[in-house]
This record gives C-alpha cells, sequence and structure tokens, in this order.
C-alpha cells in the first residue's frame, strides 16, 4: 500500500524502516527536505508547496500522523480524499487535555483531580477547589514537560497563570507516585487488540531518559487494569493503530496522566526486544493486515535517548547487545537526537550495559 505519514521526524523514519520489509511505499508530510525522514520516501514539502497537503492526500491509500497537534482541520481535508488511521476522534480527544480527562471520567479511569482555567480568577477557584501542590498545564501543544508550572504556594498563582501566556489551561492535582509507566498497545481495524508489557520510564527536565522494560515488579494484577483502561479507551476511540496510555504508579492504584494516539518515546526498545515492534504494529493495524505478536524476545531491556548532543556514540557500538538508532538530525540542546536499546536475559547482564552507557544519562 502507498501510507503518507504527517510529518517526517523520527517516527515517519522508524514507521518507514518497519514498512518497507512489509512491501509499502511511503510518503511524507515535511517541512525541509533535511528531516529524519528525507531519502526514505517521497516528501511533500509544505514550506515550498501549498497544496503538499493535497498532493500528499491524493498520492497515497492511507494517512496517518506522527503527532497529536496535528491541525484537525487540515486532517478532516485529507479525510474527504482518503483513509486516515488513527481516526479524527483520536485526535481531537487527545491533542486537549480537558478532552482526555472527560474521556477518562467517562470510562471511569481514574486520573488525577483537574479544573479548566481560563482567567487568573478561576484558578483562585481551582486552587481551592483541588488543593496544593499542583500544576497547571496548558490545554493542547504542551509535550516534553513544556507549557507546565508546578504550584506550590497561592502566593504564586498570579506569576504562574502570566507564564501560561493567556491561552486556555488545566489545573492538575499534583499526584504522589512511586514511578512512572507507560502502556503501549494496537487496535486493528476488524477490533483485535494486542498489548506490550507495562515499562517504567525516567524523565529529566521533562524529557525522557531512560525505559525499562518490561518494568520490573508489576503484578499481573496492574497489568490487566492498564490493560482494561487501554481496551476501553480504544473501543471508545474507534481507534485503528497504536496508542500509549501515560500513567503515574501510586500506593495501590494506577493515575493515568495522558494518551498519545501513536507509536511513543517509551516503546522504542520494542524494535529489538519485542516479536513485532510497535512501528510494525502500527504499519499493520493501518494497512488493516493482521497485527503482531508483542511478546518480549528477552526477559530485560532498556532505552537511552540520546539528547541534545550526540557524544561517543561509537562507544554504543562496543557494548554488548547495545542497538543504536540515530534519527540523522543535528545537535540542538534538549533535541532528541537518537536512542539506543539494550537488551539483556539476566538483570546484572543489564546494569553492566547500562553502567558502560552512563554517559548518555543526565
Ligand atoms: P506531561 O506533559 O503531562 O506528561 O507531564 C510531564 C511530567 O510532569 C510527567 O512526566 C510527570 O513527571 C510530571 N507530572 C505531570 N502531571 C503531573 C501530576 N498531575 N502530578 C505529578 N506529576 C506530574
Amino acid at each position: 500500500m502507498k501510507i503518507g505519514v504527517l510529518g517526517s521526524g523520527q517516527l515517519g523514519r522508524m514507521l518507514a524502516i518497519a514498512a518497507y520489509p512489509l512491501g509499502h511505499q511511503m510518503s511524507f508530510l515535511a517541512n525541509s527536505d533535511k528531516e529524519p525522514c528525507s531519502c526514505l520516501g517521497v516528501s511533500y514539502i509544505s514550506s515550498e508547496n501549498s497544496n503538499a497537503f493535497d498532493d500528499l492526500a491524493k498520492n497515497v491509500d492511507v494517512v496517518t500522523y506522527e503527532s497529536e497537534n496535528t491541525n484537525v482541520n487540515i486532517v478532516e481535508d485529507i479525510n474527504k480524499k482518503t483513509t486516515v488511521f488513527p481516526g479524527i476522534k483520536s485526535l481531537y480527544i487527545s491533542q486537549h487535555r480537558g478532552r482526555e480527562k472527560a474521556l477518562f471520567n467517562k470510562l471511569n479511569i481514574p486520573c488525577a483531580p483537574h479544573q479548566m482555567v481560563n482567567s487568573v480568577e478561576e484558578l483562585y477557584m481551582a486552587v481551592d477547589k483541588i488543593g496544593l501542590p499542583a500544576i497547571l498545564k496548558t490545554a493542547t501543544e504542551g509535550y516534553d514537560g513544556k507549557g507546565q508550572f508546578v504550584i506550590n504556594s497561592k502566593t504564586q498563582l498570579k506569576e504562574a497563570w502570566k507564564s501560561m501566556d493567556g491561552v486556555e489551561t488545566i489545573l492538575e492535582g499534583f499526584v504522589d507516585f512511586k514511578r512512572e509507566l507507560s502502556l503501549i498497545a494496537v487496535r486493528g481495524a476488524d477490533n483485535s487488540h494486542a498489548y506490550y508489557p507495562l515499562v517504567e520510564n525516567t524523565h529529566h527536565n521533562g524529557i525522557l531518559r531512560v525505559t525499562i522494560a518490561p518494568a520490573q515488579n508489576i503484578s499481573s494484577k496492574l497489568q490487566k487494569k492498564a490493560e482494561q483502561y487501554m481496551r476501553s479507551i480504544l473501543d471508545e476511540m474507534d481507534h485503528v493503530g497504536v496508542l500509549t496510555i501515560e500513567a503515574f504508579e501510586t500506593a495501590n492504584n494506577l493515575v493515568v496522566n495522558e494518551i498519545a494516539p501513536r507509536v511513543h518515546n517509551s516503546g522504542h526498545w520494542t524494535i529489538e526486544g519485542a516479536h513485532t515492534s510497535q512501528f510494525e504494529n502500527h504499519i499493520r493495524a493501518i494497512t488493516k493486515s493482521p497485527l503482531g505478536d508483542t511478546d518480549c524476545n528477552h526477559k530485560f531491556c532498556a532505552m537511552i535517548n540520546i539528547i541534545g548532543e550526540h557524544g561517543a556514540v561509537d562507544k554504543v557500538l562496543e557494548v554488548k547487545n547495545a542497538h543504536l538508532h540515530l534519527y540523522g538530525k543535528d545537535e540542538r540542546k534538549d533535541r532528541k537526537l537518537g536512542h539506543i536499546t539494550l537488551t539483556a536475559d539476566t538483570i546484572n547482564d543489564l546494569e553492566k550495559s547500562l553502567a558502560a552507557l552512563e554517559d548518555f544519562m543526565p
């Protein structure tokens, strides 16, 4: 099939790398000809061609997107010309924190106490209702911890509101969590489902740095609970493709933070670590093919992000069971330039490899 991706970054690149062995052809909507997907298919460059979206839509069988911040109106237009997976509902809900929370409430999925806030007066009222500490977040466009203000005292309210620059926001109660987990799953157009194991994520300055897969010490009850939440979200949105849930593990529960209607950084380990990667499964789902097995190839995996500068990447190639992925991006502060997957069959081996690569950790 001819697959079009709205976006041309590392997620599109890894989707393409998974799609070619299955015989598909790839096209991308790009900003320039120097992006991670350049040379991996046909690029429709929006800065040079005002009809780029239209041209892409006319020349592919199915369109998918790399980011939940994709304009819904544009995707609706594309959807008049060709199939879009995941559908508009998935995109519309997951690009707005208020809509996500409304979905969680509807499906009885635990999430942080929250209140939409559109003025400083509303912020005072929301803090009275929710209490402190709390986090004020922009309702849309937030990523990697951007557009957030942690409020510990009422003296910070004016400053917190000012930092949001007048946009629609949501106040969330601060969740006292043990660790951050995510669950990645895929739903086929025929309503089939497949789930990867819960993984543990460590962030630094709001950016994911390390994923441990599977997360250790997860009871089968917690995995099942996460899968139930996932299934209800997938089915409610009639989602086709990969979906990610980011959650907090608390003393005795799972509190869902947000969803992403796409392949996710915390799932990059699946390229070497699972029978079918998240990328291949997304491609299978959107091309209406059978889903692939999500079981792990190894007992322990880790994923380390390469952020800002490449560092001594040659050293990675000397580490046993380390797999290097570079995205072809220029160095820039906080930019995701690549990742490393480690696979191991004992926790000792995993720890040894992690220690050998500690220069890549914050
Ligand atoms: P987000 O953009 O919602 O993924 O938030 C970025 C990071 O901020 C998360 O990975 C958490 O570490 C932290 N965070 C977000 N929301 C909350 C919350 N309600 N309570 C505690 N920590 C949070």
